[in-house]
């Protein structure tokens, strides 16, 4: 016979039916000690009872009830994706259409502004109209956005040669081709 009484974990193994290696001896004390013995019946009872209640289970609607009090953070590169998401097709021709359309529409832009860049005096002409600070503005930004994308030195041959007329015009073609296949994508897909 053990010379100490059962700790309360021990007492709960032996109420929750564990049949592990240790247990044995337990069992064995408890057969013996009558104190032990009241003390594991005791829980038993109340085990039982429990058990006996009634299983509830939570109302499907709970979670959302909870989580609809709960702040989610999102940082602003994730919320800036999922509104981005919110607005594409699914992925599939319509997609593909989609992402056509807006790289023609970016195309068009940059090739504005290399235009504005490349083309001094008739660039003032055309912003004449806009107050002076805003045409300086646009200009700087036309003139950083081409140096970034053509280089200093190509922007400068393109200015000098004049070629930019012609590689403009091409871009403005083929951005212009792109858009009209982006559409057209874009209409067969939604007519399905
Ligand atoms: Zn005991």
């Amino acid at each position: 016979m053990n010379h100490r009484h059962l700790l309360p974990n021990e007492i709960d193994l032996l109420v929750d039916g564990e049949a592990g290696f240790g247990v044995a001896p337990l069992r064995a004390h408890l057969d013996e000690c009558h104190q032990c013995r009241a003390r594991y019946e005791d829980e038993r009872v109340v085990v039982d009872a429990l058990e006996a209640m009634p299983h509830f289970a939570p109302d499907s609607r709970l979670i959302d009830r909870v989580m609809g009090q709960v702040p989610v953070f999102v940082p602003a590169h994730i919320a800036a994706r999922d509104s981005v998401a919110r607005f594409l097709p699914q992925p599939g021709p319509a997609r593909v259409a989609v992402a056509a359309v807006f790289a023609s529409v970016a195309g068009l832009v940059t090739m504005g502004l290399i235009w504005i860049a490349t083309q001094g005096d008739a660039a003032v002409f055309m912003t004449g109209l806009l107050g002076n600070r805003l045409r300086l503005t646009l200009m700087g930004t036309a003139r950083d956005a081409a140096v970034a994308l053509l280089g200093e030195q190509a922007l400068a041959a393109v200015q000098a040669t004049g070629i930019g007329a012609g590689l403009l015009l091409a871009g403005f073609v083929l951005t212009a081709f792109g858009t009209v296949a982006g559409i057209r994508r874009l209409a067969t897909v939604s007519r399905r």
